[in-house]
This record gives C-alpha cells, sequence and structure tokens, in this order.
C-alpha cells in the first residue's frame, strides 16, 4: 500500500470524508485496511482509521502516516462499509459510527506496551530490545530500530503481544505458572540428591512429581508454604520452569454453569423452527419475528438454531436488553455453548469489555450475547442474529450515532445471507404490521411449553378505594392477597413505574412545587441525604424547612418513590421482609445480581421495584405480582405510551406462576377502562394490535407515517425559537406537500443544563432525500453550532420524544 485512505478523528462537517497519507518505508507491508493510525492533521497529530488504499493520489502535499496503531486490522471490510451506511443513515460522522462499532479501550489513543509470552528465542533485535524484560513501553519501538515487520511476525506467531493500559489494574491480567523443567525421572533424582535441609525445595519437587501440570505460581507457593526464592533457586537449576500467561477477566465463570443438551421440540416449536433452519442450510438472509408469551420456548428455539449454525462452523449473536442480561440469562446459552461465548454488557469494566472483544476477534468464540452494541461484534461468518425482546427501547442508542440495533442486524443479515429473529411477547406495532404485510416472515408459539395458562389479571380502581376511605398505596385486594401469599410462605413481586414519579416536593399551602432552576422539572427528595436532586443536571439543594414561596412549614415531599412506598409497607405490614431494587440501589456493579440471588434464596417475602424488575427474572415462589400505579406510564408526552403500558403490564404478569404454584397479578389504576390495561389483562394482542393501529392511523404516526425529530438548543431561548422556526420552514419548502412538519414547539423537557430546547418533527411517508435535506441544514447552520454554540441534533428513528 502507497496510499492509505485515513479516516480522522475530527468530528466537525467540514473533515467527514477520508484523507489520504502516504505510507512511509517503515510500514510497508505491515500496514493494512482496518488499522488504526496516527496522523498529521494541520498542527496536530489524531487518531485515525484506514478504510482503503491506493497505488498513487491526485493530491500534491500528502502527508505520512505517523504512526500504525494496531499490528492487526480492529475493522474488518464489513464493518468499514457498515459504518459508512451507519454514518449515512443516522447522519453522524464517519468517525464516530467507527467508534461506535469498538470496545472503549480502541477509541481513545491509550497507553501501549509489548509483553513477552514465549520463553523461546526471539528474533535477536527484539532480544535485544526486551533486553531480559517481561514488559517493555511501547515508544521504546519507535525509538529502536526494530522493523514493525519483525514486531508484528512475532505478534502473529504468538510470542510476544501488544496491551493497552486502561487503567494499570484493569488491563489484561497475567499470571505467572510453573511447570516441571525436566522429565518425572530427572526430577526424582535430583530430589534425592537435595540435601535433607533444603525441605521445601524438596516439597516443590514432590508436588511436580505428583502433578505434572503447570500451575499457578501463587496458589503453588501459597500450597507448599514457601516463597518465590526457594523457586528460583529450583528454576536456577532447570529443574522449574516458570511462564507467563494470560487470563481473561471473565466475570461468568464457565465451570459454574451446569451443561444443558437440547430439548425435545413440541409441535409448535418445530413448525417455528423449520423454516429458519431452512434459511440457514440455503445461507439465505429472512427476518423471521418470534411471537410468543413468555415460557412458550422462544429461547429454546434461539439455542437449537444457534446450534445448527455452529454445526457449520458459522458464528451468531444474541442480543437482549441491557436489563435482563442477568446471570440467568448468560446460564442458558454458556449452559448450552460453555466457553464458546463471549458475554457483553454495561456492567463491565472498559478491560473486561475489550477482553470479551478480544476472544471474539482472535476467533476463540462463536457466539455473543450482548447488550445493543454486542450486534457490532467483528464475526466475519455470522449464521444468524437473534433479537430478543424486539420491543424493548433500550435497542436504540440515544447519542450518536442515532441507531436502532434492529436496523444493523439486518443490514448485516443482508450482508452475510443469514436470517435474522426478532422475538417478543410484546412484538413492537412496526414489527408486527411489517410482519402481517409478509416483510417480515411471523411465526407464533400459541401456548407455554408447561401447558400452563397464564395468572389471572385482576384491575382494582383506585378511585374506589378512595371514596372507600382507603387513602393507602394498597389497595384491600392487594393488601388481603399479600397476606395469605406471604402466610404461606410464598413470594410476592410490587412494581412501581418509573423513576419520573419518584418523591417530589410540595407546599400543602399553597401547592408550591420544588423545581430545578436548569430543567423544569420537579426536584427528587432523596431521603437520606435530605436532599433535592434534579435528575436530568444533577443540580442538587438541601430540602427547606419553609416554603420558598409562603413560608408555610407544611412543605412535604409527594408521590410514590420506592422508598416511600417501602416506608409505607413497612408500616402496613411490619412482618414482611422486602426487598427494593431500584437506580439507588442497584447503582454499583454487582448489587442488580446480589438482590436478586438474596430474592431467590428466600431471604425475604416481597421484592419491590422499579420496572427493572420485570423482565427476564424467573422465581419459582412467586405467585403474586403487584402493579401499583399502572397508569403513571400512560400519562407521559410519548405516543407510544399505551404500547409501552401494555407491554410492560403483560411482561410483569409473566412474572406469576411459571412453575408449579399457580400465580395472580393485581393491577391497580385510576383508568380501568383504557384498552391497553384491559386488554393486557387478557393477554389479548391481537385486539391491541387492531386498536392501537386505529389510533395510530387517526393521529397518524408510526407505522403509518416515519418520524424525524430534530432539537435546537440554545443558551438564549429567542436564538433557539427563531433557528427551530427557520429551520421548520427551509424543510416545509424542501419536503412533498403530504409531508407534515410540526414546530417550533418547546420540548417535553423545555430546558436542560440552562439551554432552551425546542424542536420540529417531521412526519412522512416517502421522503427519499430527507437525509439530504438534513445534512444541507446543519451545513447551513456550521457556523452557529461552531462559533455560537448552538447546538442541532437530529434522529432519524425518535423513541425518547423528550
Ligand atoms: P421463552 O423464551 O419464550 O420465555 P423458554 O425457552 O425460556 O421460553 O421456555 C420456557 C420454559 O420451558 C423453560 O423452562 C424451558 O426450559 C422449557 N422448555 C422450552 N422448550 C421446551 C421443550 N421443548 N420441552 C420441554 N420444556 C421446554
Ligand atoms: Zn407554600
Ligand atoms: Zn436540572
Amino acid at each position: 500500500m502507497n496510499i492509505a485512505k485515513v479516516i480522522v478523528d475530527v468530528p466537525a462537517s467540514n473533515i467527514n470524508q477520508t484523507f489520504d497519507y502516504r505510507v512511509p518505508e517503515k510500514f510497508a507491508g505491515v500496514l493494512r485496511v482496518g488499522m488504526r493510525v496516527v496522523v498529521p492533521f494541520g498542527p496536530r497529530k489524531v487518531m485515525g482509521f484506514v478504510v482503503g488504499e491506493a497505488e498513487e493520489t491526485s493530491f500534491d502535499k500528502v502527508k505520512d502516516i505517523g504512526d500504525v496503531l494496531d499490528l492487526t486490522p480492529v475493522l474488518t471490510s464489513e464493518l468499514i462499509q457498515l459504518g459508512e451506511w451507519l454514518a449515512k443513515g443516522t447522519i453522524s460522522f464517519y468517525i464516530t459510527a467507527l467508534q461506535a462499532m469498538l470496545p472503549q479501550v480502541l477509541k481513545a489513543q491509550y497507553k501501549k506496551e509489548l509483553v513477552r509470552l514465549t520463553d523461546g528465542e526471539l528474533d535477536q533485535q527484539l532480544e535485544n530490545l526486551f533486553a531480559g524484560r517481561h514488559v517493555i513501553p511501547y515508544e521504546e519501538i519507535e525509538e529502536s530500530i526494530v522493523a514493525y515487520r519483525t514486531i508484528q511476525k512475532a505478534v502473529q506467531d504468538g510470542d510476544i503481544s501488544m496491551e493497552y493500559l486502561v487503567k494499570s489494574k484493569e488491563t489484561k491480567k497475567f499470571v505467572t505458572m510453573v511447570r516441571p523443567g525436566k522429565e518425572a525421572y530427572l526430577l526424582e533424582e535430583a530430589h534425592q540428591d537435595l540435601p535433607r535441609n533444603a525441605k521445601k525445595q524438596k516439597q516443590l519437587l514432590q508436588y511436580f512429581i505428583e502433578f505434572p501440570d503447570p500451575i499457578e505460581k501463587q496458589l503453588l507457593l501459597h500450597k507448599i508454604g514457601t516463597t518465590g526464592s526457594t523457586l528460583k533457586n529450583l528454576e536456577g537449576k532447570g529443574l522449574l520452569e516458570t511462564y507467563r500467561m494470560e487470563t481473561y477477566r471473565n466475570p461468568y465463570e464457565d465451570g459454574s454453569f451446569p451443561q444443558t443438551t437440547p430439548l425435545e421440540l413440541t409441535m409448535e416449536q418445530a413448525t417455528a423452527i423449520e423454516p429458519i433452519n431452512k434459511k440457514i442450510s440455503d445461507k439465505e438472509h429472512e427476518v423471521f419475528l418470534l411471537h410468543g408469551v413468555t415460557g412458550s420456548g422462544k429461547t429454546e428455539i434461539y439455542l437449537q438454531a444457534i446450534q445448527n449454525v455452529l454445526d457449520r462452523g458459522e458464528e451468531a449473536i444474541v442480543l437482549v436488553p441491557e436489563i435482563s442480561l442477568t446471570p440467568q440469562m448468560v446460564k442458558r446459552f454458556k449452559g448450552r455453548f460453555g466457553s464458546n461465548v463471549a458475554v457483553m454488557h454495561s456492567a463491565l469494566s472498559a478491560g473486561e469489555k475489550y477482553d470479551e472483544w478480544r476472544r471474539i476477534h482472535r476467533k476463540e468464540v462463536q457466539v455473543v450475547v450482548g447488550a445493543r452494541s454486542a450486534v457490532f461484534a467483528p464475526f466475519e461468518n455470522l449464521g444468524i442474529i437473534i433479537i430478543d425482546e424486539e420491543h424493548e427501547t433500550t435497542y436504540k442508542q440515544e447519542d450518536q450515532p442515532r441507531y436502532h440495533a434492529r436496523d444493523v442486524a439486518i443490514q448485516r443479515g443482508k450482508t452475510h445471507h443469514c436470517p435474522v429473529i426478532l422475538g417478543s411477547a410484546t412484538p413492537t406495532l412496526e414489527s408486527y404490521a411489517r410482519a402481517k404485510k409478509g416483510v417480515y416472515h411471523l411465526l407464533t408459539l400459541e401456548k407455554r411449553t408447561n401447558e400452563q395458562a397464564m395468572p389471572e389479571v385482576d384491575i382494582v380502581d383506585m378511585r374506589e378505594e378512595l371514596h372507600a376511605g382507603n387513602r393507602t398505596m394498597f389497595s384491600r385486594k392487594l393488601k388481603d392477597k399479600m397476606d395469605q401469599r406471604i402466610g404461606r410462605g410464598e413470594q410476592v413481586v410490587l412494581m412501581l413505574n418509573r423513576r419520573g414519579y419518584s418523591t417530589f416536593v410540595m407546599c400543602r399551602d399553597c401547592g408550591h412545587v420544588k423545581e430545578c432552576p436548569h430543567c423544569d422539572i420537579a426536584l427528587t427528595f432523596h431521603k437520606n441525604t435530605r436532599r433535592l436532586k434534579c435528575h436530568y443536571c444533577s443540580y442538587e439543594e438541601i430540602m427547606p424547612d419553609n416554603c420558598p414561596e409562603c413560608k408555610s412549614d407544611l412543605i412535604r415531599y409527594f408521590g410514590t418513590g420506592t422508598q416511600k412506598v417501602e416506608e409505607a409497607l413497612t408500616q402496613l405490614m411490619p412482618e414482611a421482609s422486602i426487598i427494593r431494587m431500584d437506580v439507588d440501589t442497584t447503582r454499583r456493579k454487582g448489587a442488580h445480581e446480589k438482590l436478586l440471588t438474596k430474592f431467590a434464596n428466600k431471604e425475604a417475602d416481597i421484592l419491590l421495584g422499579t420496572q427493572m424488575i420485570a423482565k427476564g427474572l424467573d422465581f419459582e415462589n412467586v405467585t403474586l405480582v403487584g402493579v401499583l400505579t399502572a397508569d403513571s406510564m400512560l400519562h407521559l408526552p410519548d405516543f407510544r405510551s399505551a404500547e409501552k403500558t401494555f407491554q410492560l403490564l403483560t411482561q410483569v404478569s409473566g412474572r406469576a406462576g411459571r412453575h408449579e404454584l399457580a400465580g395472580e397479578v393485581i393491577v391497580q389504576t385510576y383508568t380501568p377502562d383504557h384498552y391497553s390495561i384491559e386488554l393486557a389483562s387478557t393477554y389479548n394482542y391481537q385486539d391491541f394490535f387492531m386498536k392501537e393501529m386505529s389510533v395510530r392511523r387517526t393521529f397518524q404516526y408510526p407505522p403509518y407515517m416515519f418520524l424525524a425529530l430534530l432539537t435546537v438548543s440554545h443558551k438564549n431561548q429567542v436564538k433557539a425559537v427563531q433557528a427551530t422556526q427557520n429551520i421548520a420552514q427551509m424543510l416545509m419548502k424542501a419536503v412533498k406537500p403530504e409531508t407534515i412538519v410540526l414546530g417550533p414547539t418547546p420540548s417535553a423537557i423545555p430546558r436542560i443544563k440552562d439551554r432552551y430546547r425546542y424542536q420540529c418533527m417531521v412526519k412522512y411517508k416517502n421522503e427519499p432525500h430527507l437525509r439530504d435535506y438534513m445534512e444541507k441544514i446543519l451545513d447551513y447552520y456550521s457556523d452557529n453550532i461552531k462559533k455560537d454554540d448552538l447546538l442541532i441534533t437530529i434522529d432519524m428513528q425518535p423513541y425518547h420524544l423528550m
């Protein structure tokens, strides 16, 4: 390669293209497409990705590549193309799209080092460079005469490796191992020759005579009860050898998952998997929508389809929502495929994520189970992509690039000629409508595998409770049933919707509500610190004693946060033990799993939590699920609120009675007649779909129309309105007459961090050039964006209309 085409790490609209750089002699034969480089850019040095190559360039002044950051490509050619597609589709910078596909460690310029992996002889130049050390800083290469080719070859041969220093403790871990240096009979001889008082040396040798397998040094020293110097003595005589071995920080130890074997499929499952397997063996792309209630055996279908893919030597990606990436879910995949599975989710440290990514990159695993970004796993022979709980909004990324994992999965499925399965008990209206039109292939599982009916759902009208004089947040029915279940030694799950409805502070005299001075939303009261916090900008202040408006001392916190429910519950049922699970109690790494394990071990009667408890849980002993405020979600400023309510209620109901004990669900609501609540209580997806489709048609929402949301923000309110107004007019002139442009409207959260936010919504059926118009707008405002701190964000598939 003479000329490298590089995407540089400068996210700006006038730089969103490749730049040509000359490949200097020392990198010739080393540099390949997909590697990261450092290049001079203006007065700076920046990171970049080599995305193409050429023999010559039409530019006169071409600078040299400054440094090569990788010794093997980190991006495949497929991912490079996918990056371009992603950038175009989401109106993002190419560099942003490429970086979204890689683990954090590879996004920045971390310090690097070379680690020696072999005890054998290295190339002489390398030996001189290492000079007896195990690890050397990468910069020493730059100053040395060793050719990059030599280093690259040693890396490929597995003799040395290049490591990133994330944080000294977080990078890859090495352990020192000890093994016999000579054959057993020679060890025996040496053992006899050792002087009587060399007790520890004798013990060490004795150990290896009995157990010749390599063992970790620390463990060995601990076992024998000796120090490194004893070992050194034997090492010096060539009787034992030490060497360094890489260990992956594996958060899910493989050994802890008992192996499972494929179950014999039910008729329904067999019928559903057949067309999937056909596409796998025909190497053809198709999108399947697998619609089946919780417990209908979807996961078993995933597992068997993946087995089929693995048998063909191909690879599989399984996406699950972040929140259900619990040990219970991981167990199902590790249990079937063992160490052939990499797991990726956001609770992993940067180093751990990098480890998992590398296991994929090095082809050490064929299956990845992960949250959204796992859709970019660098597999090269994909045979299937599965998205479980496809309706979950966590599949949409809310930062640049604002992509939906479903779209990326389908795009990759087309490239790899492989099927994509979307699974759900409550598919999105978009997906179900596509399946009905035949764009997706619909597969339905009607029954639960254990033939059990779904639990009964009882709707309780909370207005009647109030009229009957019950002012608590627990209806009499719920209270009675809780008493009954706990009395029988069974367990209860109580769900409260959403953190946004947690405790706010209101004056009982004048009705004044404490709001964030920067965001126009109510502050949340945190009882343990007695402080008021804004959940959008993290502003906080101390809880006042008097109302700032009328000076009354009757200022109190209101609403129903999980903390408050917990208090009320303790008053109502002092004998019941409760585990509370919400953002506050699960902030620490591993806390989520710990609480669930405690509950599974029956260390509490009641699990109380936000919607994070609705997913993926499966407890045998839970026979009652209570939803405290079913309608709090219905009143969010979002056209999907009915759909979300239906999904959540269906999902949480599936938590009860999955096993021998029959389950029951109580839903408390102030709007018992709303169709989403009524139809969820009878598990009637079909009717819900029809009803909701007609609402969407009336109000011209997806899936009848596409949406695009453009949000403008500025410190100066007038400027924000004016820019949005102007943009709305520009769009209106460009689009087709039947396309609707709404705005400027204040965003649902009109101010965040002292910036005023206005938005403009486009509803359209067919606008092939809409992305171009949007790019023109960004160009038009590029000066204001750079110099006047104007912010324009564009979301071509908005989910959170905030
Ligand atoms: P879903 O993913 O739709 O919730 P699962 O695949 O988890 O359903 O299946 C629910 C339960 O039924 C699990 O305990 C699973 O082991 C069991 N199961 C699934 N398929 C079969 C089968 N063919 N025969 C017997 N049990 C099955
Ligand atoms: Zn007041
Ligand atoms: Zn705020």
